[in-house]
């Protein structure tokens, strides 16, 4: 009998930060990637502002989290890595990061996007909004072929329809997919120890007395001990939810040409009626 191997996808996380992804679904984006999916981690800005450290500047900080990023994304299996390049902080001009997430979406062949919800509650960071909203409206207007025409000129690319938007982190809504990470938690606390962002915070919350900027192979074992403390008790509180030892949450929408696929959703919420129980994946 012949088993026919299930489609690969491109998925492109939009981050809006070097560390978002691996924070919020490291987890989930190793898993994706050992099940042979494409994973393509599209960073928009620099992070340049992204330090509480006053000794560097602002090029040498975009760099040092770009060398972060990509050590992190290496655990993880991500295939490339593409960095925008936007200062950190909110300078982000919506309509021009809108146009190059579409030509990605259309070159990349994305069939997922994993990004932040743009509609998230206590979401204070102009970049994660203005990420999330972009590459959302991405998803959902790549499809169409008399947007950015220029972008199909020569025939390089094509007009694509993705097919859904995966939200992480903080969400404007309870999360309706939930993915088992038990066998990919360690690669995400790897990963996360790659970034000296996740190194302050974790000295900060328990270890004070270690400088995140010259950790020294002891301090890094100690800190590699706290970590896992941190992300394993977070990823078993998010698992609880849905009887799994170790979880991260997601709200997924659906796509169609220029909109989400939620009528139904939006008139169950709209009669009261309760929610379809989360999916486990
Ligand atoms: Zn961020």
């Amino acid at each position: 009998m012949i088993l026919l191997k299930s489609k690969s996808l491109n998925i492109v996380a939009i981050i809006a930060h070097p560390d978002d992804l691996t924070f919020f679904c490291a987890g989930t984006i190793a898993k994706w990637s050992e099940d042979g999916h494409n994973i393509y981690v599209l960073c928009c800005t620099s992070g340049n502002i992204g330090t509480v450290r006053t000794d560097l500047t602002m090029e040498q900080v975009a760099d040092m989290r770009e060398k972060e990023l990509r050590a992190a994304n290496k655990i993880l299996g991500v295939k490339e890595n593409l960095m925008l390049g936007y200062p950190d902080g909110g300078f982000i001009p919506d309509p021009e990061l809108r146009k190059k997430l579409v030509y990605y979406v259309r070159k990349l062949k994305a069939d997922r996007i994993v990004t932040f919800d743009p509609w998230a509650t206590y979401e204070v960071h102009p970049d994660h909004l203005i990420v999330g909203r972009m590459a959302s409206e991405a998803a959902a207007f790549a499809v169409f072929p008399l947007l950015y025409p220029e972008q199909m000129k020569d025939g390089l690319l094509e007009p694509y329809a993705c097919s859904e938007v995966w939200y992480m982190g903080l969400l404007g809504h309870l999360p309706n997919y939930f993915v088992d990470i038990s066998s990919t938690l360690e690669k995400k606390i790897n990963a996360i120890l790659k970034f000296e962002a996740s190194l302050t915070l974790i000295a900060q919350l328990f270890a004070p007395n270690i400088d995140p900027a010259n950790v020294s192979p002891e301090d890094l074992k100690k800190l590699s001990k706290y970590a896992n403390k941190l992300f394993r008790s977070m990823a078993a509180g998010i698992g609880q939810k849905v009887k799994l030892k170790a979880a991260e949450a997601f709200y997924v929408q659906k796509i169609l040409p220029g909109h989400f696929d939620n009528f139904q959703e939006q008139m169950r919420e709209m009669l009261g009626n309760p929610p379809e129980p989360p999916k486990i994946c």
